[in-house]
């Protein structure tokens, strides 16, 4: 096979190889894709990944082979451009650039003007008529190989560049004549001698090879490997080197570089978007040595600058390029990002691919070139990354506002919020109430901190990880949150706290950025979210081409109205646990708890079951019509004892039974594992009265609502952590039994499924057996990836980002499902549960419900519908329309 491909210069190559992106690299295949279209590219040749996979194995030397076809692609460019590589009199020179897969700011820095040395210099001053150019090539040359391929510190560089400049009292580069350049091109010279022992190597060919080696090497800098693990690229794709004919925008005022955007890419806005330099070559634009200038007059006059844009200084030159512009897009139907240079008034393409953009341009682009004609819906659909849709449905920082960054944590729950600090839930609730924004900070959360968690505007934690309980139930509730921030300290004694340096205390305002993890203080201006515009477009959009329904997961009216406003389309899960630790309950349901007998703990039921009655009343009047899914209580009543002595007295005040007698009692309830211990069904089956306690809730508030609208919800009740059909079979008699109760007493019926989680091992394995007696099953992933992966979600923090540092999953189990091995359950029991009965409902709550990933694995199964926590239903509609084109 070829292993080097040139393009432009009038050759065509049209193989498959030679636009292949994974063979030539992204660079490699749209400059030969460019110059295919007839647009001007200088002359250059691609050697492809495979060789650089090839030689980072085997080591050592090039091939025979390969430095022939090299030699051959060489006098390619030198016929097209007409001058010979090396020539003393008109010499040709390339740069030397990486070109991965993907675009990769880890690698390789680009290596331009090579070919220079001390007589082709010459040969290139005469020719061009302009020794400053030259020198200054020369110098450029010189400073970027010894840097990039020569391995020395360009600090040496830089600071004899500073000397020269200020010897002569000058202040910018373009002052320095040919001259002054040659001076420095001395300089230089002597620094690579005195700091390697030998001279700046003169032989082209020998420059060229050591910059096609150093490409090669760049694929295992310390750098390259960084950037791939933190963006999930694989280490065996190896990068492409790109030799290419120089033309240079540092030949004088008629001269000059840039890199524009076919579409603002901070807002979509159709108009193009760039920055340029005259008199400058490549790195000069981003180096920030001078301030670019505008690329349009109406950008140039919107920010009131001086220096002329492009347009009004090359009008000819600009006009070529606007019409690029136009034609790359047409061409690649997408926004494109370019990099250009103009030599003497001529243009130039060195450079185009898909520009990166924010959430919002990405919505605004996908909607506008549907409407442009350029792209169809399902392109739109698919342009958009999901998780993106994040970004747009929280309050976010500013980007203009200062920041008085104390600490980094990390990016838990995403949003931006500012609040008054405040160490502990209850604190939290009552400042709430009284209309006070707050900020909860805890060393890490438990349960029993929800109710403050979700009357804070945002969370802070100096413990734990992106999945601990902090960070669930923040995304869950759609509160920023930052966790894992070890520079905070609190020292609840005297409610102080340290973050990083500075010492605050309760009630100093700090803001939270969960975004990036910044934690600082003062209040950061925010800006609200927008649902409606290119946002309701697109998911209207995506409503039209999913096949699976989404529905939330939510327990409160508040969170309920939240997500049907997002466009969820039922409820998938409602942990009804979430309900008993409420403030004004938490007695009653210890009392019950800690009753000795079903005597004492049917008369504790008896006080929460109008409360609960309420609680489903209120959710179904905001779902009515759609589907409720109820989980009947899961948690170990281990999480709801009493632990302080406060709690102890409080609790024996207003239930009467003695501090000892309650002491013992919660010692008796103790456990040593309760997440494989007394909760889920096993509740169910030993203490019936509660099981039957909640199914009456729910019956009478359906009957309830269905009196007064009409229009009844379809309860749907859901028996946690069955592992056998036995279990299932009881406690559906229960549910049942307790149904037609209601139904007599009421006089209405109203349509009601009783249903499983399948979040054992064994319940997927028998899952056959199981649909005998259930209508449904949710896949309940986070329990179910615990128990088949043996793995404790709370503990898991400790060990797993190492696991998934060295591959041992590709990513947090616990984020995005284990298709390989829990995937394998899912698909099982979802076979075997609608072998038994064709009908079987079938959806996934957990996490996973809105990881997009996980949805397009839903998808293949044949999932009925995914349950996402509010914030993310509008990601998992768009993940499931994804999944499903
Ligand atoms: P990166 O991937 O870091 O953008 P590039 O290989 O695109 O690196 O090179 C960076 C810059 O170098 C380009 O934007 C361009 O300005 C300049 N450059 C690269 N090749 C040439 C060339 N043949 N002639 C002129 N300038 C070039
Ligand atoms: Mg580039
Ligand atoms: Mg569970």
């Amino acid at each position: 096979n070829k292993q080097v491909y040139t393009f432009g210069g009038g050759a065509r190559d049209d193989s498959a190889r030679s636009r292949d992106k994974t063979i030539v690299g992204g660079k490699g295949a749209n400059l030969a894709e460019m110059a295919g279209i007839g647009l001007p590219v200088p002359p250059g040749f691609t050697i492809t990944t495979e060789e650089c996979v090839r030689y980072l194995a085997e080591g050592g030397d090039f091939s025979e082979s390969l430095k022939a076809e090299v030699q051959a692609a060489l006098a390619h460019i030198e016929a097209a451009v007409g001058k010979k590589f090396g020539d003393p009199a008109d010499p040709l020179l390339v740069s030397v650039r990486s070109g991965a897969r993907v675009s990769m700011p880890g690698m390789m820095d680009t290596v331009l003007n090579l070919g220079l040395n001390d007589a082709t210099v010459e040969g290139l001053a005469t020719s061009s008529g302009d020794p400053r150019f030259a020198w200054d090539s020369y110098r450029r040359f010189i400073q970027m190989y010894s840097d990039v391929v020569l391995g020395l510190d360009h600090h040496l560089f830089e600071d004899a560049l500073e000397i020269a400049k200020e010897d002569n009292g000058f202040y910018a580069d373009v002052e320095m004549e040919a001259p002054h350049w040659q001076a420095l091109v001395r300089e230089y010279k002597g620094i690579v001698e005195s700091e390697l022992g030998r001279s700046f190597p003169q032989d082209p060919h020998e420059q060229l090879w050591g910059a096609i080696r150093a490409v090669f090497d760049s694929w295992d800098s310390d750098r390259a490997k960084v950037y791939r693990r933190l963006n999930d690229i694989p280490g065996d794709w190896g990068t492409a080197v790109n030799v290419q004919a120089m033309v240079f925008g540092n030949m004088g005022d008629t001269s000059a570089t840039g890199v524009a955007f076919t579409r603002d890419p901070a807002t979509g806005e159709k108009a193009y978007y760039g920055e340029w330099l005259v008199n400058a070559q490549g790195e000069d634009v981003v180096a920030g040595i001078r301030t670019p200038q505008y690329l349009t007059k109406a950008a140039r006059e919107r920010a009131g600058a001086k220096p002329l844009s492009m347009e009004e200084a090359m009008p000819a030159a600009y006009a070529k390029l606007a019409g690029v512009f136009e034609l790359l897009e047409k061409h690649y139907r997408d926004m494109q990002d370019i990099e250009f240079t103009v030599e003497r008034g001529k243009l130039w393409m060195l450079q185009t691919r898909s520009g990166k953009r924010t959430a919002k341009a990405a919505l605004k682009m996908a909607v506008d070139m549907v409407a442009e004609g350029l792209i169809d819906e399902a392109t739109a659909i698919k342009r958009v990354d999901p998780m993106a849709l994040d970004q747009l449905l929280h309050p976010t920082l500013d980007p203009s506002a200062t920041r008085d960054v104390l600490a980094r944590g990390l990016p838990a729950s995403p949003g931006a919020a500012s609040g008054a600090i405040v160490l502990d839930a209850d604190t939290a609730e009552k400042r709430a109430e009284r209309g006070e924004a707050v900020i909860l900070v805890r060393v890490e959360t438990s349960p029993e901190d929800i109710h403050g968690m979700h009357a804070a505007k945002g969370i802070l934690t100096a413990r734990g990880g992106m999945t601990s309980h902090a960070a669930v139930v923040a995304r869950g509730m759609g509160r920023p949150c930052v966790s894992g921030a070890s520079a905070v300290s609190i020292d609840m004694a005297s409610r102080t706290l340290k973050i990083g340096q500075r010492e605050l205390k309760e009630g100093d305002i700090i803001t939270l950025d969960g975004a990036n993890g910044d934690v600082m203080a003062g209040k950061v201006p925010t800006i609200e979210p927008e649902l409606v515009g290119d946002f309701g477009t697109l998911m209207a959009w995506a409503d039209r081409h999913r096949r699976m329904k989404v529905r939330t997961n939510a327990e409160t009216p508040d969170d309920c109205r939240m997500a049907r406003q997002f466009g969820a389309e039922g409820i998938g899960l409602c942990r009804t646990e979430h309900m008993f630790f409420d403030a004004t309950r938490i007695s009653a349901v210890r009392q019950m708890i800690l009753a000795e007998d079903e005597a004492g703990r049917r008369a504790a039921l008896a006080k929460l079951l109008p409360e609960q009655r309420a609680d489903f009343q209120a959710i179904f009047a905001v779902m009515a019509g759609l589907p409720v899914t109820i989980r009947l209580l899961d948690p170990p009543l281990h999480e709801f004892l009493p632990h302080s002595e406060a709690d102890f007295t409080e609790l024996s005040e207003a239930i009467g039974i003695g501090v000892d007698t309650l002491k013992r009692r919660a010692g008796e309830l103790h456990e040593f594992n309760p997440m494989l211990g007394h909760r889920g069904c096993r509740l169910g089956i030993t203490f019936p009265e509660i099981y039957e306690m909640q199914a009456r809730a729910i019956f009478e508030a359906a009957c309830a609502v269905a009196a007064e609208s009409g229009d009844a919800p379809v309860p749907e009740v859901m028996i946690p952590l069955v592992a056998t059909r036995k279990e299932l079979t009881i406690l559906k008699a229960l549910v049942d039994r307790t149904a037609e109760a209601v139904f007599a007493e009421q006089g209405r019926r109203i349509d009601y499924l009783v249903g499983t989680m399948i979040e054992l091992p064994r319940a997927a394995l028998m899952a056959g057996e199981i649909a005998e007696d259930a209508t449904f099953f949710s896949f309940g992933t986070n329990d179910l990836t615990q128990t088949t992966l043996g793995v404790s979600r709370d503990d898991a923090a400790r060990f797993l980002t190492p696991y998934v540092e060295q591959g041992i999953y590709p990513r947090d189990p616990f984020v995005s499902l284990d298709i390989e091995g829990v995937g394998q359950l899912v698909e099982l029991a979802a076979e075997r549960g609608r072998q038994t009965r064709g009908d079987l409902k079938l959806g996934i709550c957990g996490e996973h419900g809105g990881d997009p990933a996980s949805i397009a694995f839903c998808e293949k199964v044949g999932l009925d519908y995914v349950s996402a926590s509010p914030y993310r239903v509008p990601i998992a509609r768009l993940a499931a329309a994804q999944a499903a084109l």
